[in-house]
């Protein structure tokens, strides 16, 4: 068994290094080989010595995911399947803008959080996701976008990452903050905390943990201004209710890179979206400095809800940015090729007997 070096962060890195007996500089150069060059073969890392070459090439190695699928939207999204076994595959999907591109990276194999909305939740949950399955999405989009060592930030075309693929990020804690560390790194892809986002659905604990240990901008899947209808739209919520949601958000902020937090809502039709839900909206934010996001549902095979109406997100948009706060309504893009938030779903192998039980009550209402 060799040990897969995209396993790790920095001090990860330093660790290996150092138990065999090589200097720290040594783990430095090896990171920038791999994560500034895109280099995987250890005989390319030319200002490595010959003899560490060769005792890397027996213990070690850098083993990226496979695509087995590359998609491309109308819009120039773009969709990547990546293999990661076991019959589980996962997505990333890429989106270029005027003046930056968006990765979407996944953190496990499904979801266990079961959001009625949500197709990834829908799919039941296998596993979280590796440092190296992580990290390895970010490489991959890289090398396949030609955006290896592209020195100037300004002409990367990855210039921001969100946390916003399939699963909770936070729920696979320690994998996911090893692989911001290397987003964030120097010496890996460099990018600025104000650049990288997590998306939770809001497990309370994590977000302390996230803010002590590694502050990046945080979006908050809130969809619901009460707990009534957020205990049915994201279970969760029966744990951790939105005034806890909020405290924690407070906490949040005194170490945040951005000085907002930015709530998701999904625009469920005669569900979460009247003038009435709004209101009571912004009275559930009031004491938390925020942008809104509200995201147009997207639809997948078997979903129970619809989309609300251009004119009805209008309205409600129209209601928070009244009481002065941002709203953006997300542009859906890629779902040509379903790669549109909420419809990233991959292939999971199902361990929670979910996917068997939409099964089962797909007969009985047949
Ligand atoms: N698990 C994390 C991150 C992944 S989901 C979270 O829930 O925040 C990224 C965003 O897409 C979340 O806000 C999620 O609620 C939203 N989403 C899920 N299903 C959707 C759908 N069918 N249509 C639109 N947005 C959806
Ligand atoms: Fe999981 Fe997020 Fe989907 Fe909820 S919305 S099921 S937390 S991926």
């Amino acid at each position: 068994m060799t040990v897969n070096l995209l396993d790790f962060d920095a001090a990860g890195l330093a660790r290996f290094f150092a138990e065999q007996g090589e200097k720290p500089f040594r783990a430095r150069q090896v990171m920038q080989w791999i994560h500034q060059r895109g280099v995987t073969d250890f005989d390319a890392m030319t200002d490595v010595a010959k003899s560490l070459r060769a005792k890397l090439g027996e213990i070690a190695s850098i083993t990226v995911p496979p695509a087995v699928r590359d998609t491309v939207s109308d819009d120039g999204t773009r969709k990547w399947l990546l293999d990661v076994g076991g019959a589980n595959a996962v997505e990333t999907v890429f989106i270029p803008e005027t003046g930056r591109g968006t990765l979407c990276v996944s953190s496990q194999a499904g979801c266990a959080l079961d959001c009625s909305f949500c197709s990834t939740g829908k799919q039941g949950f296998n596993r979280n996701l590796t440092v190296a399955e992580i990290i390895g999405q970010l490489w991959h989009a890289k090398q396949a976008l030609g955006d290896f060592g592209v020195g100037d930030s300004e002409e990367r075309l990855v210039s921001n990452i969100v946390m916003m693929g399939m699963g909770e990020p936070l729920a696979n804690f320690d994998n996911v903050v090893a692989a911001l560390n290397l987003m964030l790194d120097d010496h890996a892809y460099g990018l600025s905390r104000r650049r990288v986002t997590v998306s939770t659905s809001g497990i309370v604990p994590a977000i302390d943990r996230l803010r002590d240990e590694c502050p990046v901008a945080l979006a908050v899947s809130l969809h619901a201004p009460n707990d009534r209808l957020r205990d049915q739209l994201v279970p969760i919520n029966r744990k951790y209710p939105i005034a806890e949601l909020m405290a924690a958000c407070r906490r949040y902020l005194d170490k945040a890179p951005r000085d907002f937090i930015t709530f998701e809502y999904v625009m469920l039709d005669g569900v979460n979206d009247s003038d009435a839900h709004a209101r009571e909206l912004l009275a559930a934010t009031r004491d938390v400095s925020c942008k809104f996001n509200l995201i147009p549902f997207n639809p997948f095979p078997g979903s129970p809800y619809r989309r609300s109406s251009n004119a009805r997100i209008r309205a409600f948009q129209q209601i928070l940015m009244d009481a002065q706060v941002v709203t953006t309504v997300r542009k859906t893009r890629g779902d040509d090729v379903d790669a549109a938030c909420g419809q990233l779903a991959g292939q999971v192998q199902d361990k929670t007997r979910r996917t068997q039980r939409v099964v089962h009550i797909a007969q009985v209402h047949r």
